[in-house]
């Protein structure tokens, strides 16, 4: 801590990322990326935005909303764009908790919740997940707090279904059900149409993963127009600009490449499918995942040990968390086919 610091975030853990090494080339299979590059029609709509890079972009991100309001079925007011999803839960975090209103989430979940709870000084809860990994709705059933709730959850890549998501902000009226979409669209059921009936319910969704934009930093929330104006009034009291020109541009680009994004989303379940496959084969246990990633151990070797052999002699890396009902397992981004057949290649001669 420096001699000026106010000491008010002096015990802070701050988040840590997962590991985007700079030196050597990996499979990189521990970031959730999409092993695709964005739509062609991000790409020309970026390129042509650096010729304005001299103005501001529009802080209102009109047209941004308009597209994206158009794909969902929602109105422009019921949306609102973000630096990336994580500066949207960050906003929800600041709007609607404080140090008497806290908030809860599981306590096997995205681990960015806590740390959001530490920086904005809110006091949380955790409840733990069942036995098998999945998140129990009764828990967060008329419970006087803030709910975050990853869906599907993240590391384990389980979905609940909507009927729960449903239950949870219908017993919670006077409380915000937030839910992160971030891997919705790879097999989960979104609760988008459901912020018609709940004025409760704020919707989290990223651009990072199934548009191919983590580069980029674009997500948004989906809410009530309440919601969204309080958001909104966060957002431009700290960077009413949050949103560059060329990620602007790109996020409408790829919104109206809706060919490429079934595509490469039908590409990943496919690899998906494939490489559940291959590990199961394997004797691994596999989480059942709506997810671009698996969850996945195997009992014959510690799932550090694994890590540490992918990364160091196989260059290929995934993502290790160190934790209790955790380090057993490892966190497998789905890559291109390729990838995902060099990865089951060199698990095979790992546990041979
Ligand atoms: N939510 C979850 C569950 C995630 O895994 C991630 C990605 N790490 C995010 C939100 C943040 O995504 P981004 O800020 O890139 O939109």
């Amino acid at each position: 801590m420096s001699r000026f610091s106010n000491g008010k975030y002096s015990t802070l853990v701050p988040y840590t990322p997962g590991e985007q090494p700079q030196n050597r080339k990996y499979i990189k299979l521990n970031t959730n990326e999409s092993p695709f590059p964005a739509s062609g029609k991000a790409f020309d709509a970026a390129r042509e935005e650096l010729h304005r890079l001299q103005l501001y972009p529009d802080p209102d991100c009109t047209e941004l909303c308009k597209t994206a309001a158009k794909e969902l079925g929602v109105s422009e007011n019921e949306i609102i764009f973000n630096n990336g999803s994580d500066e949207t839960l960050n906003f929800a975090f600041m709007a609607f908790c404080d140090s008497e209103h806290g908030a809860v989430f599981p306590d096997i979940t995205y681990g960015f919740y806590s740390v959001f709870a530490e920086l904005n000084g809110v006091p949380y809860e955790t409840k733990p997940l069942r036995e098998d990994y999945t998140i129990n709705a009764d828990d967060y059933i008329g419970i006087n707090k803030t709910v975050f709730i990853a869906n599907p959850n993240a590391p384990t890549g389980i979905a609940l279904p909507l009927s729960e998501i449903e239950r949870i902000a219908a017993s919670n009226p006077d409380n915000v059900v937030v839910i992160d979409e971030a891997y919705v669209d790879f097999g989960a059921q979104s609760a988008v149409s459901l912020t018609k009936k709940y004025d409760n319910l704020l919707v989290v969704q990223t651009f990072s993963k199934s548009r191919s934009l983590a580069g980029a930093r674009l997500g948004f929330g989906v809410a009530n127009p309440e919601i969204i104006k309080e958001l909104n009034a966060i957002r431009f009291s700290t960077n009413p600009y949050n949103i560059n020109r060329v990620t602007m541009a790109a996020g409408i680009g790829a919104l109206r490449d809706t060919e490429y994004f079934e595509r490469t989303k039908a590409q990943i379940l496919k690899n998906r499918a494939y490489t559940v496959n291959g590990l199961k084969a394997l004797g691994f246990e596999v989480l059942d995942s709506k997810t671009n990633f698996v969850f996945a151990r195997t009992p014959k070797m510690s799932g550090l040990e694994l890590y540490r052999i992918l990364k160091e002699d196989k260059g290929i890396l995934v993502r290790h968390f160190e934790k209790p009902r955790l380090s057993d397992f490892n966190r497998i981004t789905i890559g291109a086919g390729y990838q995902m057949e060099r990865l089951i290649c060199e698990i095979t001669n790992i546990l041979k």
